[in-house]
């Protein structure tokens, strides 16, 4: 039984904890809050144990927050921390892992220099095994790469180039925008999404552009490969099918756009209309020669959840890529 830490307990936080409390193999030891907002009100209602910030004590305890202990205790206390801060925090905190000599699973707001690796559980898993520090990837590069692996297996993958259209804000959010605008997201090119697929697959030639749209459900991708060879739409159809964490979502029943997806996901009774799959439209498939393109939709709140849980178990050697994925999928209820 490993034990887990969760220091930041936000968008990306929460989930992660309680996939934790779904695993056979963790154990969720508590979790670290900054402020005793209704985040933390909550995460003391379901049972978890909140550590704080020295400075902090007080603050819980008047707001009628018991607290268990300093973030410092809650890293002692834990084999393995999984830390959520907001970007560039967790950079901050790296110095008392390493006081404690306790691994670390960072996020994609972090520079890919944090860590020993940057991960995507279909890519890399194997690479990761043992390594003290390892960056999970950002929503968006999860499905970049997600989608890459896997069009690689029917034959090898040489060019991409990618459009993606970001959401605005989490539904959270309250202070971001735009709320009338698409925004380059730079303009400029390459966007960074392109830089940070490579700290995983280090020779691809990739470039990305992105834009932020005024939502705040989902994110879509729209990706155009170069193989190696010439392929037919049915051996693309075929891995797209029979590889996990990815959906072809079929034509026929009605669901394009991200709202219906979401609606879904509610219909689905999903924890939050959770959606950790990468959402490809069957139609969208479109194969010329040696060309694959497609268009894919990306829950940036909850992709990354499964690949938070795989990247504890590389880190800590507790099994295979294969068996991590497959415990990991059934115990959050992933579609396949
Ligand atoms: P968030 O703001 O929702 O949550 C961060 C949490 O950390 C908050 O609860 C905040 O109170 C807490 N916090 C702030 N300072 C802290 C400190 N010093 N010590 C401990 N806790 C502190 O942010 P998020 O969206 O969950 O993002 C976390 C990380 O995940 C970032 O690196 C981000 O880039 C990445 N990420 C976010 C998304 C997304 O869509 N939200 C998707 C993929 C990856």
């Amino acid at each position: 039984m490993i034990s887990v830490a969760v220091n930041g307990y936000g968008t990306i936080g929460k989930r992660v904890a309680d996939a934790i409390l779904k695993q056979p193999d963790m154990r969720l030891v508590g979790v670290a809050k900054t402020s005793p907002n209704y985040e933390a009100f909550i995460a003391h209602r379901k049972g978890i144990k909140i550590y704080v910030p020295q400075q902090s004590i007080k603050k819980f305890e008047e707001s009628g927050i018991p607290v268990a202990g300093t973030i410092e205790d809650l890293v002692k206390a834990s084999d393995i921390v999984v830390d959520t801060t907001p970007n560039g925090v967790g950079a901050q905190y790296k110095p008392i892992y390493q006081q404690f000599q306790r691994n670390a699973i960072f996020q994609g707001g972090e520079k890919a220099e944090v860590a020993d690796i940057s991960f995507s559980a279909l890519c890399n898993y194997d690479e990761a095994l043992g390594k003290k520090y390892i960056r999970v990837v950002s929503c968006n590069t999860t499905a970049l790469l997600r989608t890459i692996c896997t069009i690689n297996k029917v034959t090898k993958v040489e060019k991409v180039r990618a459009t993606i259209v970001r959401r605005a804000a989490d539904q959270k959010e309250v202070k971001k925008g735009p709320i009338n605008s698409l925004v380059p997201d730079p303009a400029t090119v390459p966007s960074h999404h392109a830089k940070d697929v490579n700290s995983v697959i280090k020779n691809l030639d990739i470039v990305t552009m992105a834009v932020i749209a005024p939502t705040t459900l989902m994110h879509m991708h729209f990706i155009n490969i170069t193989l190696k060879d010439k392929v037919e739409k049915k051996d693309v159809l075929s891995v797209l099918e029979n590889t996990p964490r990815i959906v072809l979502i079929s034509s026929k029943y009605d669901a394009e756009a991200t709202a219906e997806l979401v609606e879904v996901a509610r219909d689905l009774k999903r924890e939050r209309n959770d959606i950790p799959e990468v959402m490809v439209f069957d139609d969208s498939v479109y194969v010329k020669d040696n060309e694959v393109m497609l268009m894919y939709a990306v829950h940036q709140e909850s992709i990354v959840v499964p690949e938070n849980v795989d990247a504890i178990r590389a880190s800590t050697r507790l099994m295979s890529a294969e068996d991590s994925i497959r415990i990991t999928n059934e115990s959050l209820g992933i579609l396949k």
